[in-house]
């Protein structure tokens, strides 16, 4: 067992702390790292080494998880057992004292009720909807629809509600959220967001990553950035502060726009500490809605923000269970069979010419981190037009970014990235050529390429492979009525023939 020389098999036995006086074990797994997940009792925090090996994924994510579990163990003091062990198994099997608020992943709860016998499970926590009300909602259902599913949480929770009508008389206010940036600014102009302090965990943290690192037993993607997420529940706190009195004002109307000079923009950079279980979302849309109530922040902004978080992180998490295993394996709705290439896997963007693909791998690559719609519409977009495989995509993207889980991963990537499902998370694919990211970015402007132009050495390849990607999947795509205008375009292309085979002859993007 590697490692195992830290772990005193009598520290797992049945005389754990809290073991002998009839109260059971709380354990702690990843993603359950708050106080949502504490109740008070003894507590047995595992750090598998499990959870480490396996695929490469980003060192940032790797150190931020860690952290988090060490950090947890730290705030707990006596009430903490830390257990460092190579499986889950070792912890759980043989025990008869143990509790766990089910696991968000399919791997831990299969874990938990295959070797943890005499644990008894509590129904999941961290999210807003809980799974016996969305099994309530989605019965009898033809279509999950994300809107519908918003809106019934609004109501239920009274969430911006004036009695039984949505304040502003609407439920949504998305097409109030869709602004350029402004026009020749470098930035939103916000200060800079307050980045977490890291301390002798951290220190440790490092030091132990790199000691599995040099041994060969874990490997990664990325570089060690500085810790630039919140682990812990006070620092969570400050990071929902900042979010609250410095960007949730312009988070409505700038939550599509991207620039070269603004990595933040006025995102929340809250992600990071829900997914990790340490801020609790019920928390974070109560604190903006009441800003919102004290006249502090437009409706638009504090919609969509609660769209964000009652709406697609529940969603997301609903769908990972009630749509199954084979969800992610066995959906490719558009026949998308490329392999992943070996650049995206080393987030190696040496050869990418392409301004706004360089700018947002090479984000990914530095910090494990970039916004929705930079994962959305630069590299889902990407991957959707070239075919890559949707689940070695959804595997990419749960390694290679912090926030990844994979509870959400599935319907974001195999559904409204890639339109592999055929249209149970989105209505239609989300691609576009080079014209939405110029209209919504500052990168064309540094960009050999030119987003208006689909044939010729400055081709854009966005423009170039919406092209090729409709004459593609045209087969499929034509009983979708949401296709139809897109798909009677190519019609009209004369050279589409030359536009395909251009794309086909592209090495290098
Ligand atoms: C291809 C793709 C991959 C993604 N990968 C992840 C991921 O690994 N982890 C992750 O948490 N989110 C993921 N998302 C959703 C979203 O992009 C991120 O939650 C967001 O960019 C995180 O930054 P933020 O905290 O500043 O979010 P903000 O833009 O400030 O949004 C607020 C919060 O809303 C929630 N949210 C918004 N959209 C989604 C969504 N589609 N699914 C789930 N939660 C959502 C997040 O919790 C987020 O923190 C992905 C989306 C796409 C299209
Ligand atoms: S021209 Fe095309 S490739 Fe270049 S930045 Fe614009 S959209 Fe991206």
């Amino acid at each position: 067992m590697a490692d195992d020389a830290q772990h005193d098999p009598d520290e797992t036995s049945r005389d754990a702390p809290g073991g002998g006086d009839g109260r059971r074990v709380r354990v702690l797994f990843p993603g359950q790292y708050g106080p949502a997940f504490d109740d008070g009792g003894p507590l047995l925090v595992v750090e598998a080494k499990e959870f480490f090996t396996g695929r490469p994924f980003h060192r940032a994510k790797a150190h931020l998880w860690l952290s988090a579990l060490r950090h947890a163990v730290r705030a707990a003091g006596d009430r903490a057992e830390h257990v460092r062990v190579d499986t889950v198994r070792e912890v759980l099997q043989g025990r008869d004292d143990l509790e766990v608020v089910d696991p968000p992943s399919r791997r831990l709860r299969h874990q938990v009720r295959h070797w943890g016998h005499g644990t008894r499970i509590l129904p999941s926590r961290g999210f807003v909807t809980s799974e016996s009300d969305f099994a309530a909602w989605a019965d009898g259902r033809q279509r999950l629809l994300m809107g519908d599913f918003y809106e019934s949480v609004r109501r239920r929770e009274g969430l911006l509600m004036d009695g039984h009508d949505p304040v502003g008389g609407r439920f949504s206010h998305d097409d109030e959220n869709r602004n350029p940036p402004p026009k020749g600014a470098a930035g939103l102009g916000l200060p800079d967001p307050r980045w977490p302090e890291e301390d002798d965990v951290d220190r440790e943290v490092r030091a132990q990553l790199d000691a599995w690192e040099a041994d060969g037993s874990v490997r990664f993607v990325g570089t060690d950035d500085r810790r630039r997420f919140a682990v812990t529940p006070d620092e969570a706190r400050r990071a929902l502060d900042d979010f609250v009195e410095v960007r949730l004002n312009d988070f409505g109307p700038f939550e599509d726009a991207m620039l070269g000079g603004d990595r933040t923009m006025a995102h929340s950079l809250l992600s990071v500490p829900m997914n990790l279980g340490v801020l609790d979302p019920r928390d974070v849309v109560d604190r903006v809605v009441a800003e919102f109530g004290q006249g502090n922040a437009p409706l638009s902004s504090t919609e969509g923000f609660v769209r964000q978080v009652v709406g697609w992180r529940d969603y997301v998490w609903h769908l990972y269970w009630h749509l199954g295993e084979t969800y992610q394996t066995d959906h490719d709705a558009l026949g998308a069979r490329t392999p992943l290439p070996a650049w995206w896997r080393r987030l190696d963007v040496t050869d990418v010419r392409a301004e706004c693909l360089r700018h947002t791998m090479e984000q990914v690559h530095d910090h494990g981190w970039v916004h929705h719609i930079e994962r959305l519409m630069v590299l889902g977009n990407w991957a959707l037009q070239r075919g890559y495989r949707p689940a070695d995509l959804t595997d990419w993207f749960t390694d290679v970014f912090v926030d990844g889980t994979d509870w959400v991963m599935p319907a974001n990537v195999v559904g409204m990235s890639q339109h592999a499902d055929g249209g149970i998370v989105a209505t239609k694919p989300y691609a576009s050529g080079g014209r939405y990211i110029d209209r919504m970015s500052d990168h064309c402007a540094r960009c050999p390429f030119d987003p208006t132009t689909r044939l010729g050495d400055d081709a854009c390849p966005y423009t170039a492979g919406y092209w090729a990607f409709l004459a593609r999947t045209e087969p499929l795509l034509r009983h979708n009525p949401r296709m139809r205008n897109a798909l009677a375009g190519l019609g009209r292309l004369a050279d589409l023939e030359d536009v395909v085979e251009q794309e086909r002859e592209r090495t290098s993007p």
